[in-house]
């Protein structure tokens, strides 16, 4: 059966949840920075080579791709975006971990009746009840579950 969790648990699952964003944030800033910084750049070359270089987001130019061969004139550029977006990625990382972090989940489960649905508009089940979000709950096995465990032990 579904049971909110008490408050002492959800306290300590935040402390966990904090201590695990502090720890190796700078190897996570790093790695995040590796990510950026060739996510950009492959996006850049790809773009590139299909559409053109050129971005104007006001007057779509017609593509113009560019040519394999032409690359290296347009990779100083590149480089220099994909490093500036990738500081930009490192230095929020180091100062604000947990914007990369989704620890919420989307599912929302009635207080009462403990029906699930995706997140709308409407905060009361039909039930009476109220929706909240599913990570304030948790799952414990119904006593019939553990006797049969047990049973086969
Ligand atoms: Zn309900």
């Amino acid at each position: 059966m579904w049971q909110r969790k008490s408050f002492v648990e959800l306290e300590k699952e935040k402390e966990d949840f904090n201590e695990s964003v502090s720890k190796n944030s700078f190897l996570k800033a790093v790695k995040r920075f590796i990510y950026a910084f060739f996510g950009v750049l492959s996006f850049a070359i790809l773009k590139a080579l299909i559409t053109g270089p050129e971005s104007d987001i006001d007057m779509p130019a017609p593509s113009n791709p560019i040519k394999i061969n032409e690359l290296p004139e347009y990779l100083d550029t590149f480089l220099i975006i994909s490093v500036i977006i990738a500081m930009i990625v490192f230095i929020v990382s180091l100062l604000a971990p947990k914007y990369f972090i989704h620890n919420y989940k989307t599912t929302l489960i009635c207080s009462k009746c403990f029906k699930v649905k995706n997140p709308d508009n409407e905060v009361n089940c039909d039930c009476g009840g109220f929706f909240e979000n599913l990570d304030l709950y948790k799952w414990i096995p119904d006593d019939g579950l553990i006797d049969l465990n047990q049973n086969n032990n």
